[in-house]
């Protein structure tokens, strides 16, 4: 089987003393090999040979683009040849689909009987848009429970978004270490939701306390003013006669 790079995009930062060189470079070229990492390493050096003639254009006079730091900042390696998986792989166990982008791929309310986990492409919760499940990352951990619905809309964030939905029961069964992986990844997030709860409800205590102590000092101060003015026109009563 063999690889290529689509998408790809690397950052080049130069580490000399203070120098401010951080630079994208978007790779064009169609960029094959065998591997993964062989046609990663490929793009580097092509990255990096536009990164120095960049960097030299702009800092040369001073100093060479000095022991670079190279990091891939999008695009995903697409198999060449290989059947689409969607077709190939589907099983009781897991199955492939593909969205475009903003395509829901869970509904909130459907009933939760999947794992799901991105396999290209990306997914975000529709009303948190803030983060992004990435290929690798799984969601939807809800599923661990029985008869639970979906708590939000997931849609896909870009397009060309490929997602496995894996039943967990079918899948212990068929590959049980990934779905231990899937298991585990999922209590996680059932445990970081539990935490924010907890976060939340000690928040929501504090704030409380805080209005209860503020309400009892306003208690105070309207007995201490109901005094004072009881004070004062006892005074003027006096001053009448
Ligand atoms: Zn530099």
């Amino acid at each position: 089987m063999a690889y290529k790079l689509k998408n790809g995009e690397f950052k080049i930062s130069c580490r000399h003393d203070g120098c401010p060189f951080d630079f994208k470079v978007k790779i064009k070229q169609n960029i094959m090999g065998m591997t993964e990492e062989d046609v990663e390493e490929e793009a580097k050096k092509l990255a990096l040979d536009v990164g120095r003639i960049k960097h030299d254009a702009i800092y040369g006079t001073k100093h060479k683009l000095t022991n670079p730091a190279i990091k891939k900042v999008s695009g995903v390696y697409e198999a060449i040849g290989q059947k689409k998986r969607s077709i190939q792989y589907q099983s009781e166990a897991v199955k492939y689909k593909d969205f475009k982008k903003g395509d829901n791929i869970l509904n909130k309310g459907d009933i939760a009987k999947t794992i799901c986990e991105v396999i290209k492409g990306g997914a975000q919760v529709d009303k948190n848009k803030t983060h992004l499940y990435k290929p690798g990352e799984s969601f939807g951990a809800s599923a661990l429970l029985i008869n639970q619905a979906r708590r939000a809309d997931v849609i896909a964030s870009e397009d060309h978004t490929t997602i496995a939905f894996y039943n967990l029961k079918e899948l212990s069964k068929k590959d049980p270490k990934k779905a231990k992986e899937l298991y585990t990844e999922a209590m996680e997030d059932i445990f970081d939701v539990i935490d924010k709860l907890e976060g939340m409800v000690d928040s929501l205590e504090d704030q409380l306390e805080k209005s209860t102590l503020i309400c009892e000092n306003r208690k105070e101060r309207i007995k201490n003013l109901e005094e004072d003015l009881l004070n004062v026109s006892q005074k003027l009563q006096e001053m009448g006669n």
